[in-house]
């Protein structure tokens, strides 16, 4: 399983990393949506995109619309990850074409529990 770690923080991308690192993905990672697109057309067989909201050059909303207007791509599960400040905007996202959403701070169990409500098999390696 592969996924992609969309969001313009390191330290927010290394926290996330570990996490699905830890659920037995192969993990891509992405400073902003621009490149996330980029990735994704070197690597077609993404299973999952985390995607963060406020990034500099191509935010998460616009690059999920992105996203979801590529058939190519149409296999994508995307989780969008928000900070309370962006709760009120989650019915956007899920309209963009999200699949489900994380709100920051999130545990390992948070995110297992979306991964499995997505039907998303993980391997639990740590
Ligand atoms: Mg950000």
């Amino acid at each position: 399983m592969n996924a992609l770690v969309v969001d313009d923080s390191r330290a927010m991308r290394q926290i996330i990393g570990r996490i699905l690192k830890g659920l037995g993905f192969e993990v891509i990672e992405a400073g902003d949506g621009r490149e996330a697109l980029a990735r994704l057309a070197e690597v077609p067989e993404v299973d999952l995109a985390m995607v963060d909201w406020n990034m500099p050059v191509m935010n998460g909303i616009d690059l999920i619309r992105a996203l979801r207007e590529d058939p190519t791509l149409g296999r994508v599960r995307v989780m969008m990850v928000t900070t309370e400040s962006d709760i009120s905007r989650v019915a956007e996202a899920l309209g963009a074409g999200a699949d489900e959403f994380v709100m920051k701070p999130f545990t390992t169990d948070m995110i297992l529990e979306k991964l499995q409500m997505l039907g998303i098999e993980t391997v639990k390696t740590t």
